[in-house]
């Protein structure tokens, strides 16, 4: 998003009160929980606020949209998939909008296209150029709440866009970052959790993560959040926060400050459809990783974590991970690189799962490394790979050992 200049004041200043709220599927699935929804709008109205308020489309209908599309086209034409998509939310918005009415609160909704939530990019991944204000500030003015419809805009053909599945989360904040106002996330769950509470049930809710953090984790982040607003809240440092719709306790806020962590570790994410690939007896020369790397990219496969070895008489090691849906054009590859390098002898591991540690804490707290390291060794199972970034450590584990390594990492970090 681009905003114009001049409307780059901060969200803090916020002088007229001004809330963005965005309200998910789950909070918005049955007609009880819109009521909900719009009782717990105008509390917060009545508390001197003026509310601008976001929602997707109820329960699963975007699913149940895109299996009508499927039905009729086994190809559905991406653009009229936007105009089908875009039409949940519109139920969802017109629907809050009466029962506030109902409850004698003055409110209107409106579609992406006619705030003028521009957008440019693909159908279906559109992305947010820019917000005309205009009429949001004037129904505001008019005592109104505002009730806009999350995940989609309109593109420069006047053609309705969406931003991908979850994109309401987008909308919001991009609203937040031009009417520079708070951005409250409200969802399913209590907030940011450091570790899956499905794979560690005692894992905590972090009461403050950073953008960059949440990014680094984006596996477990992206389940909760559309990686895309997280991404705009770091642009143009927008405050967001993420909490329960239906439980009064406070979320997690996503803001720039890392100082807030005290903790060294932050949180842990583990994807479990990875492969490693191991190619011993490499000749070293200048040109052979690029080659390596060119052809696996012609082949369009996305490689994620790479080491190598520096060359020990003119010999080195080559190991990368890549994902397992790309296995069929990862073998071909292997064997086309092998037929050419003979010498060299390939394995390819499918039973490998990458398990992260992230903290912004990790640059002011000496030793992380060596923690992380003996939490797993104390495990006994080998270690295959290991990269890292400033604020994340990151190694490719056995299948098998992963229950007990997240247990172990977990508990030795205090998530
Ligand atoms: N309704 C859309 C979806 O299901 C957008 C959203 O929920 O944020 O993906
Ligand atoms: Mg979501």
């Amino acid at each position: 998003m681009v905003l114009r200049k001049k409307s780059r004041q901060t969200q803090r200043e916020n002088p007229m009160n001004t809330i963005v709220q965005k309200y998910g599927g789950t909070s918005m699935g049955t007609i009880d929980r819109i009521k909900n929804v719009a009782r717990r709008i105008i509390a917060k109205k009545e508390q001197g606020n003026r509310m601008v308020v976001v929602v997707s489309a109820m329960g699963k209908s975007t699913d149940q949209l895109v299996a009508m599309a499927y039905a009729i086209n086994d190809r559905p034409p991406k653009r009229e998939m936007d105009m089908l998509l875009a039409t949940g939310e519109q139920v969802s918005i017109s629907m809050l909008s009466m029962a506030l009415a109902e409850m004698g609160q003055k409110a209107i909704s409106f579609t992406g296209p006619q705030v003028g939530i521009k957008t440019k990019g693909v159908h279906g991944r559109a992305r947010i150029m820019d917000i005309d204000t205009t009429k949001i500030t004037q129904a505001l003015a008019d005592d109104s709440v505002v009730i806009v419809a999350g995940f989609q805009g309109v593109n420069e053909n006047d053609d309705i866009t969406t931003l991908g599945r979850g994109g309401s989360d987008t909308s919001a904040v991009a609203l937040s970052c031009v009417l520079h106002c708070p951005c409250e996330i409200y969802t399913d769950v209590d907030g940011i959790y450091g570790v899956d509470p499905r794979l560690y049930p005692p894992a905590k809710k972090l009461d403050v993560v950073s953008y960059d953090e949440m990014l680094e984790m984006a596996s477990l982040g992206a389940g909760v959040m559309h990686t895309r607003s997280i991404e705009l809240g770091r642009k143009y440092n927008a405050d967001i926060t993420v909490a329960s719709s239906i439980h009064d306790v406070p979320g997690t806020l996503i803001t720039a400050s890392a100082a807030a962590t005290q903790k060294p570790i932050t949180g842990m994410a583990v994807y479990n459809d990875e492969m490693m690939v191991s190619i011993k007896n490499v000749p070293y020369d200048v040109n052979i990783s690029a080659r390596l790397f060119s052809a696996l990219a012609a082949a369009g496969i996305n490689v994620d974590m790479i080491s190598q070895t520096s060359p020990i008489a003119d010999r080195m090691h080559i190991s990368f991970s890549a994902s397992h849906d790309d296995i069929d054009a990862l073998e071909k590859a292997l064997a086309e690189f092998q037929a050419a390098y003979p010498q060299t002898a390939v394995d390819l591991r499918e039973d490998a799962v990458k398990m992260s540690v992230v903290g912004s804490g990790m640059k002011a707290h000496p030793g992380v490394a060596s923690k992380f390291f003996r939490l797993l060794s104390a495990q006994h199972f080998p270690i295959l790979m290991v990269t890292t970034s400033d604020i994340r450590i990151s190694c490719m584990i056995p299948a098998e050992a992963r229950e007990r390594a997240v247990m172990a990492v977990a508990d030795g970090f205090e998530l």
